[in-house]
């Protein structure tokens, strides 16, 4: 092993010196194999419990228990406007005002809800743009919708992927595409942190492409919130969804949530699909058979929210508001650049590092290729050594330190990991 001298002590130093250090003991992390504590680098897939998850989930239950359905109206949190206190939290993590977004469903749901609304072909301009590799689920839910309104993938789908040779998706080619398609284009939806590469996307600049295009814009979140910074309202974006399992830590199926830009708080003509949680709160028990919606993004919800998955969401959010997002981003960067040093360092042009370098273009995601194929041997040696991250066909182990409660000297210890598993035959 080719360790350099000093390393261990800089991570030690840098995790004294590190401000958001107390964090980490408002999470449950789970344990090795060996019955050590993990080293736990798989946020982008399923964020870690906070510890106050535990006294959320357990108010609601106590609530329900000693008031029933009177837990709707009194009670230590009551149920009827339960939602409305994520709007804030929410709105502070994606950049926009309370009005424009809704803890809401599930991620999947709340694209079919938003296709169903921005999502309208007409005769010439039918077409939907996505990137290539685009995650299975807002793949199958755009095709589906095209077939929803008769439109085949064949004729309706663009896909734009990397150019040949390379990872990542070039800013120009998806403007160049957005502006090829022109008239036809009646939509566009894209990651604002691509799954596989961990790469962001310049949300600002595609959303004005596909807005002077005359498309609808929306963004999938679900790499994002929690990880990088957002200004949705000022991009000018129709939509955006996201899921609060990943960096949110909200949970195994936790509430999801979108934003709907203020533009179309009170349109008229606006197609949705409409259930009674989404008509105004004031006159909703009247029971009156005409639809009215909500002005905002709380006009597209269906039901009264699930409260067990929405309620542990609250105490991570309280998280985030706590450590703030700018200076979360200042030591999720720290954490990225050191770990991409010490990669660089040790391993020797053995991996292949995908995400972007930039720090405009990256989050907490680092994703690595080994070369000459033996990744899946590697990840598996780094799983066996209790270093969590995960493996995402074909070829890339993605490792996410996160800042709420991950330390420098995990950043150096799994890179340790991987060094021994690269040279273990
Ligand atoms: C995680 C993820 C999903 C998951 O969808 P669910 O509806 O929450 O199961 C969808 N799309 C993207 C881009 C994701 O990263």
């Amino acid at each position: 092993m080719t360790e350099a001298p000093g390393i261990p002590e800089r991570a030690r130093a840098l995790d004294a010196a590190d401000a958001l250090a107390a964090f980490r003991e408002r999470f449950r992390l789970p344990r090795a194999p060996n019955g050590a504590a993990a080293i736990y680098l798989c946020g982008n897939s399923l964020g870690p419990m906070p510890v106050a998850a535990e006294a959320a989930v357990r108010t609601v239950l106590e609530d329900w228990a000693g008031l029933a359905v009177g837990a709707h109206h009194a009670g230590q949190a009551p149920w009827v406007d339960f939602h409305a206190r994520f709007a804030a939290p929410l709105a502070r993590l994606v950049g926009a005002a309370p009005a424009e977004v809704v803890a809401m469903n599930s991620l999947t749901v709340n694209l079919h809800l938003m296709l169903a609304s921005f999502y309208r072909p007409a005769a010439g301009r039918h077409r939907i743009l996505i990137e290539a590799s685009a995650f299975p689920s807002d793949r199958y839910a755009i095709v589906s919708q095209l077939r929803w309104h008769g439109r085949s993938a064949e004729e309706s789908l663009v896909e734009v992927g990397p150019r040949a040779g390379a990872d990542v998706l070039a800013t120009a080619d998806l403007i160049a595409a957005i502006e090829r398609a022109g008239p036809s284009l009646a939509l566009v939806l894209l990651p604002g942190v691509q799954y596989l590469t961990g790469q962001v996307l310049d949300v600002a600049a595609l959303s004005a492409a596909a807005r002077r295009a005359g498309a609808a814009v929306g963004w999938d979140l679900a790499h994002a919130i929690g990880n990088v910074p957002l200004a949705l309202h000022d991009s000018g974006a129709d939509f955006a969804a996201w899921c609060s399992y990943k960096y949110l830590c909200g949970g195994p199926g936790a509430v999801a949530g979108v934003f709907v830009h203020e533009r179309h708080a009170r349109e008229r003509g606006l197609p949705r699909l409409a259930g009674w949680w989404g008509h105004d709160a004031a006159s909703r028990f009247d029971m009156g058979p005409d639809f009215h919606a909500m002005p905002g993004a709380e006009g597209w919800q269906l039901s009264n929210p699930p409260l067990l998955a929405l309620a542990p969401l609250a105490a991570a959010l309280e998280l985030f508001d706590a450590a703030g997002l700018g200076r979360l981003r200042e030591k999720s960067l720290a954490l990225t650049d050191f770990a991409r040093e010490l990669i660089e360092r040790n391993t020797a042009g053995r991996i292949e590092i995908v995400t972007p370098a930039a720090a405009a273009e990256h989050g907490a995601q680092l994703s690595l290729r080994v070369r000459g194929g033996r990744g899946r041997r590697v990840f598996e040696r780094l799983a066996a050594a209790g270093v969590v991250g995960d493996w995402r066909e074909p070829d890339v182990i993605r490792l996410a330190p996160a800042p709420l409660y991950n330390r420098f000297t995990e950043v150096e210890s799994a890179v340790r990991h991987l060094t021994v598993a690269l040279e273990t035959p």
